[in-house]
């Protein structure tokens, strides 16, 4: 069986739509129609070839949600062991463990050390993450999760990406009830950054970002204090306004979701002694910044770099959602949605920043 896919081989080069050969279901595989895929901050860094793909011909995206088109014989439920049936609206994790190399025994998965290098080959095209297409293809040995009803593909499509990543790194920062936390970026993962410290008790969310309507979408996700860079135009503005806004002290935790390292010296001053600095959104290898470290040092600042997340981690950002579905418009972060056939155009008003979120429909 043939499907349509969006074949990327060349960095900000057109991505032709081609038939391409579906793999036929293992016992253990299951084959998923993709309903909704969005164009995650680490679509456009691969697209812009921050962060090369080995040569050839790749179905890239990885933000997604779908429903079971097959199941291979041997499945019956999915990874929380309730029944699953074709037509099931699924969410999945876009990355595979390897289960033997030294982080993946030591029990620290999502630090794999061969999570993407083995990208499923059909033809001549490599599935590395495999969302703008029509079918998705879950490997055996796969975690599943079903999604419940009355959450939208809108709002699930992000679950496995960035809502999952915040969900995780905001566990493994040790963000605590009461705390004041700084979200540098107002894209997908400091939105949901932004609603997640509010669910988990975070006193204070204070986001920056250059854009008005994500900074206003970061307020209806749960931000109270916004910092607009045109109107704090300087690091030092910036920094004293953190301050001000706590206690003279500086905040518990700062986040970075910009997907650029400059701004971490600015992060690591607006911390108070004894912070917590997490890095998730800076993924392009070339890019550096200068690193302070007497002010790390003197101010006991804790540093955390995370990519990806646990299996664990899915469950509980459908939960957070489920929970929080009247709380928080989950429906209005996918600002702009394009069918298949215009995904070039969708990459184009994506890379141009004022997005929030845009979302192919296969
Ligand atoms: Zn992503
Ligand atoms: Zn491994």
């Amino acid at each position: 069986m043939l499907a349509k896919a969006a074949i990327f081989n060349t960095p900000r080069g057109r991505m032709d739509i081609r038939e391409v050969a579906l793999p036929s279901v293992e016992p253990d595989g299951i084959l998923v129609r993709t309903t909704r895929a969005n164009i995650c901050g680490s679509d456009l860094h691969i697209w812009r070839g921050d962060t090369p793909l080995r040569p050839g011909n790749h179905i890239i995206g990885h933000e997604m949600v779908g429903r079971v088109a097959e199941l291979g014989r041997n499945i019956q439920t999915d990874s929380q062991g309730r029944p699953l049936e074709v037509g099931d609206r699924v969410t999945y994790l876009y990355f595979y463990f390897c289960g033997r190399c030294y982080a993946c025994l030591e029990g620290y998965r999502s630090a794999c050390v061969n999570m993407m290098r083995h990208p499923y080959q059909m033809g001549d095209v490599m599935i590395s993450m495999g969302a703008f297409a029509e079918y998705y293809y879950l490997r055996p040995g796969h975690y599943v999760f079903k999604v419940p009803e009355d959450l939208s593909d809108e709002a699930v499509a992000p679950v496995n990406c960035a809502l999952a990543q915040v969900t995780y790194g905001l566990q493994r920062i040790g963000l605590r009830i009461g705390q004041s936390i700084v979200i540098q970026g107002a894209g997908g993962l400091g939105i949901y950054a932004a609603a997640v410290a509010r669910d988990m008790g975070a006193a204070q969310v204070i986001v920056i970002d250059r854009f008005e309507p994500r900074l206003q979408m970061a307020a209806a996700f749960g931000a109270d204090q916004l910092i607009h860079l045109g109107t704090y135009d300087t690091e030092e503005a910036r920094v004293r306004r953190v301050r001000e806004l706590t206690n003279g002290w500086g905040a518990d935790i700062c986040v970075e979701v910009v997907g650029s390292p400059s701004v971490i010296p600015e992060g690591v001053r607006m911390l108070k002694n004894g912070g917590h600095y997490l890095i998730m959104g800076s993924i392009n290898p070339k890019q550096t910044a200068p690193l302070e470290a007497g002010r790390i040092v003197f101010g006991r600042i804790t540093l955390v770099a995370l990519a990806t997340y646990e299996p664990w981690v899915i469950p509980q950002a459908l939960d957070f959602m489920q929970r929080n579905l009247k709380r928080y418009p989950f429906q209005q972060l996918i600002s702009h949605t394009f069918p298949l056939d215009e995904i070039n155009e969708a990459f184009q008003q994506a890379d141009a920043g004022a997005v929030i979120r845009a979302s192919i429909v296969p």
